[in-house]
């Protein structure tokens, strides 16, 4: 993750909330929100046992 502004390597946030991940910039300090999980996101179905 690069921050737009500067080009320079953003440092990432260990908190994380929810699905998204913190990225602050260490030059000006800019936040950047990134969505981990997109639409292909496979949802665990419980496997249906056949009796
Ligand atoms: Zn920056």
């Amino acid at each position: 993750m690069l921050c737009p502004r500067c080009k320079i390597g953003m440092r990432e946030e260990k908190r994380s909330f929810h699905k998204k991940r913190k990225w602050i910039c260490p030059k000006c300090g800019r936040v950047k929100m990134q969505y981990v999980g997109k639409r292909g996101e496979r949802k665990r179905s419980k496997k249906i046992i056949k009796e």
